[in-house]
């Protein structure tokens, strides 16, 4: 395909036959029908209050969630204008760990109130420039507002890691798991003279189905929930040597085939003898460089694990490549592919790596006191294993919200207030603007509205009055008047009933969602190439019979 400019400077296009193009005013709007149906959807999750989403997964896997990142990535988007939006809210996700459903609401509102001023002949890109003019504003005042905190001021980072858990946790257990997702934070962030980093890798979740969530706490250093192979082999060693094997501790098969081919009982007997004595030189080299702790991802030969005991070696086999890696991190190990290629200098080392039983039956392996004192694991109790995994989701949350302070230490007030005050602040900067970008900062508050408004409706207020209400207040100067999803009410100060958040989250999810809006609008021209044509053209026509 080729792009030429004629001679009245009106570049065109010469396509292959088959080729599918729309351009113009239809593509754009097209594109926005796209973007506003996906954030329908997405909308009704928004929120401590918001509805569930059922998904199949391709492998038929039926996940019930709320999370924002888990539904935009169960969405098998074919669009390109979708994928922009799964694109937008993973890219959130990512970075700032949160915000992603709020990122699709608005992004899809902003391209909503687009078309109104579209179809009313302002053109686009008059819109993107009223954007990027209230983005900048917006920003300006997400920084006014925002209040430092303080790093050591634990109860203040409770109460935003307790705001970006899930809601479905009743509130001593929330309390519970904040204190563990701040008290883990808090093990690991560095800080390197001028700014903290926080590396949520060095922390391990661990989960084991059993005793009630109040029983979860941290290891510093790894747990897993494994045990030791060999009833033989010792249950606790102290200043462990390690050594990491991305495989199985057995005879190569390559150099069994190669004997396989037996006459008689002797010789059988002798192939026997000799793979014995070479499975014990392996395990004899093991000891020799000094490993009295062995970790492996696959099987560990029966003979090996004999010889492993007698030589006083605690193996554990069938462990995770994410957990050897974890393992690495934590005792500098070094991941190795075979039994033969183990060296001394792949060795890790922990002060005690250790078999125990926790509440009754359940054994976990523990390595504590690792080289790497920024290593630790969180182990996560709970009745069933949906909880347990319900656990993780709210944790993994909580960890991003304290980190998220960690890198800016300040937080906003949530329940759509800070949507409410830059409203207001747009729609009086609007006033110094000329028309048509006026009208773009105007649609661009409509749009911000819409958080709060959805907040309201998720727990059964009128939206449209909740809103009219809210503006009262702000223009009264309540900076932190919001909906109070969880008593179903207007309240007005946010800050005080403690539902708190990174100021990092906010301004990430509306630079995110004002860019994906752009670049979606900038769009006049969708050529589709003739084979993604005709495929589409097949499947609407197998769906009409
Ligand atoms: P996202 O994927 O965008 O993070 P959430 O479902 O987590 O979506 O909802 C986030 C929104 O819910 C934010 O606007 C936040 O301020 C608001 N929110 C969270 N907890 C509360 C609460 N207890 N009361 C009111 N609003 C809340
Ligand atoms: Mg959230």
């Amino acid at each position: 395909m080729s792009k030429m400019i004629s001679e009245n400077r009106v570049p065109f296009i010469i396509l292959k036959e088959g080729t599918r193009r729309t351009y113009g005013r239809e593509a754009q709007l097209n594109n926005i029908r796209v973007a506003k149906i996906i954030a329908e959807a997405m909308k009704t999750s928004l929120g401590p209050r918001g509805m569930d989403k059922m998904l199949v997964d391709r492998l038929g896997n039926v996940i019930v969630t709320n999370d924002g990142a888990t539904i935009m990535k169960l969405i098998n988007a074919k669009h390109p204008v979708a994928k922009i939006l799964v694109e937008a809210a993973l890219s959130q996700d990512a970075e700032v760990g949160d915000g992603t459903t709020s990122v699709v609401v608005l992004l899809g509102e902003l391209l909503a109130k687009a078309e109104e001023l579209i179809r009313k002949d302002v053109h686009p890109v008059t819109i993107i420039d009223g954007y990027k003019k209230a983005i900048s504003k917006a920003i300006e005042v997400l920084d006014k507002i925002s209040v430092p905190v303080s790093l050591s001021d634990k109860n203040i980072l409770k109460k935003v890691a307790k705001t970006a858990m899930a809601a479905k946790l009743v509130s001593h257990e929330a309390d519970y798991l904040a204190e563990i997702a701040v008290n883990s934070v808090m093990e690991i962030a560095e800080n390197d003279g001028k700014t903290w980093n926080v590396d949520l890798d060095n922390i391990k979740i661990e989960k084991k189905v059993g005793s009630y969530i109040g029983d979860s706490f941290i290891v510093k250093g790894v747990v897993l929930d494994k045990e030791v192979a060999h009833p033989d082999m010792p249950r606790s060693i102290t200043h462990a040597t390690i050594a990491l094997l991305d495989g199985a501790f057995e005879i190569r098969k390559a150099e069994l085939n190669a004997k396989l081919y037996l006459e008689n009982a002797q010789q059988y007997k002798q192939f026997l003898e000799e793979r014995e004595e070479v499975i014990q030189g392996m395990v004899n080299k093991l000891a020799e460089i000094g490993v009295n702790v062995l970790f492996c991802r696959m099987r560990i030969d029966e003979k090996a694990e004999h010889f492993m005991a007698r030589k006083g070696i605690m193996a554990v086999k069938r462990v995770k490549r994410s957990d050897l890696e974890k393992i690495a991190k934590a005792t500098g190990a070094r991941i190795v592919g075979r039994p033969e290629e183990i060296s001394k200098e792949d060795l890790g080392k922990a002060k005690l790596v250790e078999e125990r039983r926790i509440g009754g039956e359940d054994k976990l392996i523990f390595i504590e006191g690792c080289e790497n004192p920024k290593a630790i694991s969180v182990l996560i109790r709970g009745a069933t294993k949906e909880v347990t995994d319900e656990v993780e989701r709210s944790l993994i949350d909580a960890l991003s919200a304290v980190k998220n302070i960690f890198i800016e230490n300040k937080i906003i007030a949530g329940g759509g207030a800070p949507e409410m005050e830059i409203a207001l602040a747009l729609r009086d900067y609007a006033r110094s603007l000329s028309g048509k970008e006026q009208l773009a900062v105007e649609k661009f508050a409509d749009a911000l509205e819409s958080i709060p408004a959805q907040l309201a409706e998720s727990c059964g207020l009128d939206p449209i009055e909740a809103v009219v209400t809210l503006r009262a207040m702000h223009s009264r100067g309540e900076v932190w008047a919001g909906v109070d999803v969880s008593n179903g009410k207007l309240v007005h100060d946010m800050y005080s009933i403690n539902v708190l958040e990174p100021l990092v989250v906010k301004k990430h999810v509306l630079k995110t969602a004002v860019e994906g809006a752009i670049m979606i609008l900038k769009i006049d021209d969708i050529v589709i190439a003739s084979s993604v044509a005709e495929r589409e053209d097949l499947e609407a026509e197998k769906k009409e019979e």
